[in-house]
């Protein structure tokens, strides 16, 4: 009988998946993998063997209502219907906040749980869809052992100065600090630096990690020194639909002033500001790119989240102390040129020099010249969430059979 894991990451309308065995030679061999898509309206299932061929695909009916719950049983029916000899050894998450509670994963007990939900108003966008799946499997499947995979977790390296708020301290002493996120991202990256560019895997290298979410970070000698997002996911540059860095004293100015309450101004926040907010088009890069020749509020937004890209990578510079290299990741990251090249174009003064071609045929390695390089590398979320739960497995599941092998 052959153990296999699921690798999960949660979002509000996604599910995606990947289903590899606990003890394969090649980490990077997947038995399965797939989403679900659109969850709570018109949801569709899609899934992928080993060999990346398209295996199944489902969809439903909006109204259906198709949320994570039966999105998960159906995951599990659809294991059990295919899995042939193999067993379901445990379960994995992608968890956003770890707080200062943990920094690396853990298996998952009612504590754990209870920890995380109190990091829900640090996270109100993924921490409940995230602890939705933790808690079905609790009720549906109590024999199967989870495990949590933190997107702060990665920047416990941070030194005290680039955490630290200048708040008193009894307001400190709360939790009230910067954590970062999208680290399981930033753990990937850093893991495969070594195969690019093995000075650059030891030298000050900036990760843009720019999604739907967005950030970045610094990275030296592979480990995470600083990063754009904080106490929240709200922090750092414009997102699709979060403002990123603002002055506190706007938010202060909207709930007195413009008569917003707190709940209001923290969904706007969250939900209907960055690329949306500013184009009030699309949180969409492909729809603002399209729109922006002839709609000069698409063509602000592009250029807002590229001049908050470019300042914040100058900040990222200074605190490493200068730049080897740039890496772009993620939806916007990997696939859109133009904003590779406006960012790049814009950082002459660090040396950077554009390869226009390379870009265009999407890298890997993007600039030419002597000065820092800039590369495109896909992000592999899922795979870190393997990987974590392969070393939790071995040291804290099944010690024994791992001191024998
Ligand atoms: P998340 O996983 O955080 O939901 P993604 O990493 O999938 O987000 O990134 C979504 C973003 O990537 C969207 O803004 C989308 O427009 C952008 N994107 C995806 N493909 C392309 C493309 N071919 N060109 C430009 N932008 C793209």
């Amino acid at each position: 009988m052959t153990k296999v894991c699921i690798a999960l990451n949660a979002g509000s309308s996604s599910l995606k998946f990947q289903i590899f065995e606990a003890d394969a030679a090649n980490e990077r061999s997947i038995v399965f993998r797939g989403l679900f898509e659109r969850l709570g309206g018109p949801a569709r299932f899609t899934v992928k063997g080993e060999d990346g061929k398209q295996l199944d695909e489902t969809s439903w009916q909006d109204s259906d209502s198709f949320g994570h719950e039966k999105a998960l049983l159906h995951l599990i029916a659809w294991l059990q219907a295919h899995k042939g000899d193999r067993e379901l050894a445990a379960i994995g998450h992608r968890i956003v906040h770890g707080g200062a509670f943990y920094d690396g994963p853990v298996i998952i007990d009612d504590n754990v749980i209870a920890n995380l939900e109190s990091l829900t108003p640090l996270a109100p966008l993924h921490q409940p869809y995230n602890l939705e799946p933790v808690r079905i499997v609790r009720k549906r499947l109590p024999k199967i052992p989870q495990i949590a995979c933190f997107d702060t977790s990665f920047h416990a390296t941070q030194p005290e100065v680039a955490t630290t708020f200048a708040l008193p301290r009894e307001i400190r002493e709360r939790g009230v600090r910067r954590y970062g996120f999208h680290g399981l991202s930033y753990e990937y990256i850093a893991s495969v630096l070594q195969e690019h560019d093995p000075a650059l895997a030891r030298g000050r290298v900036v990760v843009a990690h720019l999604g739907s979410g967005a950030s970045l970070c610094a990275l030296d000698h592979g480990r995470s020194i600083a990063t754009t997002m904080g106490l929240s996911a709200l922090d750092g540059i414009p997102m699709g639909t979060r403002c990123g860095s603002i002055d506190p004293g706007a938010v202060f100015f909207m709930i007195r002033e413009l008569g917003l309450s707190a709940d209001a101004a923290e969904k706007m926040l969250y939900t209907k500001a960055g690329l949306l907010g500013v184009s009030g088009l699309s949180n969409d890069m492909r729809v603002l790119r399209e729109a922006a020749p002839t709609n000069p509020d698409a063509r602000r937004a592009i250029d807002l989240f590229i001049y908050r890209i470019r300042r914040e990578i100058g900040s990222l510079t200074a605190a490493l102390g200068g730049l080897d290299g740039l890496i772009f990741t993620a939806g916007i990251g990997e696939n859109d040129v133009a904003t590779r090249a406006e960012v790049v174009n814009g950082l002459a003064w660090t040396g950077l020099q554009l390869d226009e071609g390379a870009n265009t045929r999407r890298g890997p390695k993007i600039s030419r010249g002597s000065g820092p390089s800039a590369w495109i590398i896909p992000t592999n979320e899922e795979l870190v969430i393997a990987r974590q739960m392969r070393r939790v497995i071995a040291d804290k599941l099944q010690p024994a059979a791992a001191a024998r092998a």
